[in-house]
């Protein structure tokens, strides 16, 4: 049965799941994948090298698709920063209709998306930023809990309190980002008052993710203990797979004296990680993963993935109710 939450009606997608951006994974293959399976796919604008190619890739899904897919744009610290806005403008030219959006100041960048009634999905780690983000007029919150993939931010609080603390405080419908794998964890994401859930590790690991297929065997192996925190001492805190690379760029982190971001530059470096993804050696570079790692256990295709997770969300929600029993049986 096809769920009916604020998120389905808005985007017009049948299952509340979204695939949140993923550097050098948000590729056409896996977003239409994604979309066709009934949830929403999102390309990754940055992994396109420029707006003219994001261009090519954003046609190159439609012909992969016919249901509605959506792109990211994720405002970070980056070794050569983007033209974000050129970015966005293309998003615009080529009439895509929902963005996913991350980040610092991403003020200019939603404005520029919302002048043309893009429906906007802020992804945020504080119920401030998600209150700033609302100011701008984004649609909905995508919280984005500890447990995450990348970048945690810096006040480290896990889902089981952000998203109540959403359901308290926000006038703005959200969706819970960050732990989710399974139907049982959409089941809960939608008793704590989320519209559905984000996924970006579990994504990882199905048949059409573009990456290596080492790394998807290295991502069932794992466990929720496997992943590391790197870039607190810069305030741009990321959680990694941890591997070889990662390991190196904690300690130099922890022992520097210098403080310099320099240092650890080439371990923490995206180019290189990228490579991981293509050579399908774990150790090559940094790549990112968040705790839910220790709940994937297999490489589904998308449209096995997400109707699993549909059916394990319906028997989860219809066997807590029938755990109420009516007064007049008592
Ligand atoms: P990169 O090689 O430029 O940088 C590697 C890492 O170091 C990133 O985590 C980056 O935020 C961080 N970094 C760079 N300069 C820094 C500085 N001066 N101080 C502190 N931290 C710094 O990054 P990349 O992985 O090639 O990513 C390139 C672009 O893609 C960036 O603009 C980033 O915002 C974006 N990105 C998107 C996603 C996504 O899921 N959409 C994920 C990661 C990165």
């Amino acid at each position: 049965m096809p769920f009916n939450t604020k998120l389905t009606r808005a985007l017009g997608i049948k299952v509340p799941i979204v695939q949140g951006g993923m550097q050098w994974v948000g590729y056409a293959e896996l977003a239409s994948a994604v979309s066709n399976a009934g949830g929403l796919g999102i390309l990754t604008a940055l992994t396109q090298p420029t707006p003219e190619a994001l261009r090519a890739e954003i046609r190159r899904c439609k012909t992969m698709t016919s249901s509605p897919f959506g792109v990211n744009i994720t405002l970070l610290p980056a070794m050569t920063p983007p033209d974000y806005g050129a970015y966005a403008q293309v998003v615009i030219d080529e009439g895509i209709k929902i963005v996913e959006t991350a980040g610092n100041s991403p003020g200019p960048v939603i404005q520029q998306l919302k002048a043309v009634g893009t429906i906007i999905l802020h992804k945020c780690t504080t119920i401030r930023h998600a209150e700033s983000a609302i100011k701008l007029g984004v649609d909905f919150l995508s919280i984005d809990g500890f447990e995450c993939a990348g970048h945690v931010g810096e006040t480290d609080i896990t889902n089981f309190i952000l998203l109540s603390r959403a359901r308290q405080s926000l006038k703005v419908p959200f969706i819970a980002s960050g732990g989710f794998a399974d139907g049982q964890g959409l089941a809960a994401a939608l008793s704590l008052g989320a519209e559905g859930i984000n996924m970006g590790t579990r994504f990882m690991c199905t048949v059409e993710a573009p990456i290596h297929v080492n790394i998807k065997e290295e991502i069932v192996r794992a466990s929720e203990t496997d992943t590391e925190l790197v870039m607190r001492r810069w305030k741009n805190t990321s959680r990694l797979y941890k591997n070889k690379v990662s390991k190196e760029a904690s300690r130099i982190e922890r022992e520097s004296t210098t403080g310099k971001f320099e240092e650890i530059a080439s371990y923490v470096s995206g180019k290189r990680g990228r490579e991981v993804f293509i050579n399908g050696d774990a150790d090559f570079g940094v790549w990112t993963a968040g705790q839910v790692i220790g709940l994937i256990h297999d490489i589904p295709t998308c449209n096995d993935l997400v109707k699993r997770i549909e059916t394990e969300a319906e028997d989860t929600l219809n066997q807590a109710s029938s755990l109420i029993v009516p007064s007049s049986k008592l």
